[in-house]
């Protein structure tokens, strides 16, 4: 959850991935431009029931604290269960996925307290326009909405409609105007990425459109995708990946399980061996590429044999940077109707190991990048992160944003410690 600050201003509470992140600059830009400084908006997320547990949470906290305040609910949560929110007196207005991005929701009193339409009606995604990223140093751009697929675990589809792609030349001018405000870093976001194009005139895949994108904003340092499906990459995107040296060596994987049987389970379009050809391929390209992953621990049906195979995965693909999530049925989805449900404390308990393994591959990767050269944007205090996603400390006072190049010379804790050297 991220929060902006709230003196007499919008005020932003963020729940969930990178693309609500982009979305809640869109609203915060759209309720100042209609003066809203008296509301509170809570951008939600339905990925699992914690999250909403937690979004309902704050929303009481905030009208607690704020008894006066316009309070606003809208994201995936709201999106998928706006009756939930109907019933909390604390809210004011219910707003769902496609009205939020409207400039002219945001301003007028509505007659009806709940706003949320059919999302699989929509068939397009506006980009918009946003001022910058409050707090980030890096910049998503949001480049694809919605989803295709339907995975039995996921409720994503329900909450953000079907796929649907942002035009390259609204993409285009987004960055352009990103990149004049000293953004270094941008990050193609979307739900499916891989599903980019199909929808727009000419069919661009993801690989043309970012090549495009680079051609035409030359300035433009560094770029790195959302999550990505292992075998929905397009040759433009390999030969990205080969030879386009401001894409960066880092590629996050949609992987959810390293076992063939759960993967069918989940109604994922790969398989193990998939991935870890997919992997391979890539680094044979890039040698000093780095991976990370989304990884579902303890899905329905999950045996620990099951579950050794996602572990034996991370090692034979070398991933790194490990997104884990203990199963969470969500309502609606066909993986909750599942019979055999494994019990929640194996679930954690399964989850806490391959964080585990996630931590020893990430000393790995420090150790590997010790005594180099590297680059780093520098987020804060000294902070930043190499092309690679490497963590970064340097010692002495840089601006947030500011391009450094420098030698690492230790490891600290899940960090590398560098010198400057321009
Ligand atoms: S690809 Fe699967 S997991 Fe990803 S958003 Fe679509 S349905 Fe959900």
């Amino acid at each position: 959850m991220s929060k902006s600050d709230s003196h007499k201003d919008v005020e932003v509470v963020t729940f969930g991935c990178r693309l609500n992140i982009s979305e809640s600059e869109v609203m915060r830009d759209h309720a100042r431009d209609a003066g809203m400084d008296d509301a509170i908006i809570f951008n939600t997320c339905a990925v699992t029931k914690e999250a909403e547990r937690q979004a309902r949470q704050a929303i009481r906290k905030a009208r607690r604290e704020n008894p006066d305040k316009q309070i606003i609910v809208t994201g995936c949560s709201a999106q998928v269960n706006p009756d939930m929110y109907e019933k909390m007196p604390e809210i004011d207005q219910i707003i769902g996925n496609d009205l939020k991005l409207k400039r002219e929701t945001w301003g007028i009193r509505h007659n009806d307290r709940v706003l949320v339409n059919d999302i699989m009606e929509v068939r397009e995604t506006a980009g918009h326009l946003v001022e910058g990223f409050e707090g980030h140093t890096r910049a998503f751009v949001q480049v694809q909405n919605g989803c295709d697929h339907r995975c039995t675990f996921c409720i994503i589809p329900y909450g953000r409609g079907n796929s649907r792609s942002v035009p390259i030349g609204v993409i285009s001018e987004q960055i352009g105007k990103l990149v004049t405000e000293g953004y270094q870093e941008i990050v193609f976001t979307g739900v499916d990425v891989t599903s980019y194009g199909p929808d727009l005139p000419g069919k661009p895949t993801l690989g043309q459109m970012i090549r495009r994108v680079l051609a035409l904003n030359p300035d433009l340092k560094r770029v790195r995708m959302s999550s990505l499906d292992p075998v929905e990459i397009d040759n433009d995107l390999w030969d990205l990946i080969a030879n386009e040296p401001r894409l960066m060596p880092h590629l996050h994987l949609s992987l959810q399980s390293g076992d063939d049987l759960i993967l069918k389970r989940m109604k994922r379009r790969h398989l193990r061996q998939d991935a870890i050809e997919m992997c391979k391929r890539a680094r044979d390209l890039r040698p000093d590429l780095a991976f990370g992953a989304d990884i579902i621990a303890g899905f329905p049906t999950e045996t620990d044999k099951m579950f050794n195979n996602t572990m034996a995965i991370v090692e034979e693909c070398d991933l790194t940077y490990l997104h884990v999530f203990p199963y969470s049925e969500r309502e609606g989805t066909p993986a909750a109707k599942i019979p055999s449900q494994v019990p929640v404390p194996i679930r954690k308990e399964r989850a806490a190991t391959l964080r585990a393994l996630g931590d020893k591959q990430m000393q790995k990767l420090l150790n590997n990048n010790m005594n180099k050269e590297l680059k780093i944007v520098v987020e804060k205090k000294g902070r930043g992160r190499a092309e690679n996603f490497c963590p970064v400390k340097v010692y002495g006072e840089y601006p947030q944003g500011s391009l450094l190049t420098v030698r690492t010379i230790s490891i600290e804790d899940d960090h590398l410690i560098a010198d400057v050297i321009s």
